[in-house]
């Protein structure tokens, strides 16, 4: 875990309880069957926890023009932005994989850029089974690009 991952984090990790936790993955299960798979049949929920305490939901988008597919967990982002959200606290993504599936590398610079400034996002990851695999995003994707990145390179 970097350095950045600070009292604040451990926190926020203690506040997700079982049962919001629960929650989350439920409501990723849930949305899993509104997903539009017509190249691969391969379905998947998300469900985000906003800054607000708010939940917000998506699922896979393919598209004939395969570049195009909107993975679950930008869905849910996209969900929550438009929501007025603008950090995210944690995100559950459930597929129909036996065992959990980690996200996509394009998702894990898209939740990063909504991640607590001073923390981190907690993952929750489940698959067809009642096992939930639960990580961070600093484990999934350490030494992240950001816009302070960005403002350090400009001019
Ligand atoms: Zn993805």
């Amino acid at each position: 875990m970097p350095a950045w991952v600070g009292a604040r984090y451990r926190a926020w990790m203690a506040k997700l309880s079982p049962a919001l936790a629960a929650e989350l993955v439920a409501k990723a299960r849930a949305v899993r069957q509104h997903a539009y798979v017509a190249a691969s049949g391969f379905r998947v929920g998300a469900a985000v926890l906003g800054g607000s305490g708010a939940v917000h939901v998506g699922c896979n988008v393919e598209n004939a023009s395969y570049g195009l597919t909107l993975c679950a967990e930008r869905a849910a982002v996209c969900a929550a932005i438009a929501a007025g959200e603008r950090e995210l606290r944690a995100v559950a993504v459930v597929t129909g994989l036996r065992h959990p599936a980690r996200p996509c590398g394009a998702c894990r610079q898209v939740l990063a850029e909504f991640a607590p400034a001073h923390g981190d996002l907690a993952v929750l990851l489940a698959g067809t089974g009642k096992q939930v695999a639960r990580t961070t995003l600093a484990r999934l994707l350490p030494d992240r690009f950001t816009f302070a990145d960005v403002h350090k390179g400009r001019g």
